[in-house]
């Protein structure tokens, strides 16, 4: 009998197996066609100065909507796409796009974009940048390119000179999901990050008190504060969240207290004032 049962678990482990790649399947045959569909869309989320809550600039962050199945988050179909070697075309978009975008806002606010680990193992991809920069007139300055610690552990030194070139170019890099990954502060010196943006699970950790959270982020702050850099707090969602961070030096927060990732053109309305309302309507 108990044979029995494990050979269910087992038959089940299986079909979920099947279940979890004829889903891979499918989404990477969407993929393939999404872009020419035009099914991607940039969202964009505030990251504001911890000390006063201003407006710094926006994190761009892609988002799926495919007629077959329905949105998809990026956490599932970025690795997807990295796998089927379609990041490339993707990551282009994205970058022009929210380049394009950033253009509409006021100029002292900064646009961040991911770029995954795969992008850097092209050559072409800063000229990409540069013709990014030059189609849509945004200063290099205004750009900022987040990548994680991945980056570094794929090729031999081929990404942390990409990024140097990106660095010459005037653009910021910061160093995404501090803390999460394989984190080796042998990175920090060998690419000139601008930020380290602190994982959301340290933020959610220290505001409960968790004394391993707070002794990361404090030595996180201190480190960037020593070699130069700002920090950025992800994913405060509490009043607790963001005066923890405060309390701690954080330069910079992101996260639904200040506002969630929203469409372009709800940017645009944060920049209507209600004066140029009245002056439209007198
Ligand atoms: P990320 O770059 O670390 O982006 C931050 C993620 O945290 C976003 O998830 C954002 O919506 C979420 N977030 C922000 N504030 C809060 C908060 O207060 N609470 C909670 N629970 N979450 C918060 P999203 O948009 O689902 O993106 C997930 C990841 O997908 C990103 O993590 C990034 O690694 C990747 N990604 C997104 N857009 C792109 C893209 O255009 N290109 C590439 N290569 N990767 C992208
Ligand atoms: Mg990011
Ligand atoms: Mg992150
Ligand atoms: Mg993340």
């Amino acid at each position: 009998k108990s044979k029995d049962r494990g050979g269910n678990v087992v038959a089940a482990y299986v079909a979920s197996l099947h279940a979890q790649a004829e889903e891979r399947r499918v989404m990477e045959q969407e993929l393939r066609g999404a872009l020419e569909r035009g099914e991607f869309e940039l969202y964009y989320q505030p990251v504001v100065t911890a000390a006063d809550g201003t407006l710094n600039g926006f994190e761009a962050l892609i988002r799926w909507t495919n007629h077959k199945l329905g949105n998809v988050s990026p956490g599932r179909f970025i690795p997807i796409a990295e796998d089927a070697r379609l990041i490339s075309p993707i990551g282009e978009w994205v970058l022009r796009t929210a380049c394009h975008e950033a253009m509409k806002w006021p100029s002292n606010l900064k646009v961040a974009v991911n770029v995954s680990a795969d992008q850097l193992t092209d050559p072409s991809f800063a000229s990409v940048v540069v013709s990014a920069l030059a189609q849509s007139g945004l200063s290099p300055q205004r750009l900022e390119i987040e990548v994680t610690e991945s980056v570094f552990l794929r090729d031999g030194g081929g990404a942390a000179q990409l990024l140097d070139q990106l660095i010459g170019l005037g653009i910021r890099l910061s160093l995404d999901d501090f803390g999460t990954g394989y984190s080796s502060l042998g990175y920090l010196r060998k690419t000139q990050f601008s930020t380290i943006k602190v994982d959301r699970s340290f933020v959610v950790g220290a505001a409960k008190g968790s004394i391993e959270s707070i002794a990361i982020i404090r030595a996180v702050v201190a480190l960037a504060d020593s070699l130069g850099m700002s920090t950025t707090a992800e994913g405060a969602e509490t009043e607790l969240e963001v005066e923890t961070l405060r309390s701690f030096g954080c330069s910079n927060i992101q996260g639904y207290y200040y506002g969630r990732p929203m469409p372009a053109s709800d940017v645009l309305t944060l920049f209507r004032r209600p004066d140029d309302v009245a002056i439209a309507a007198a």
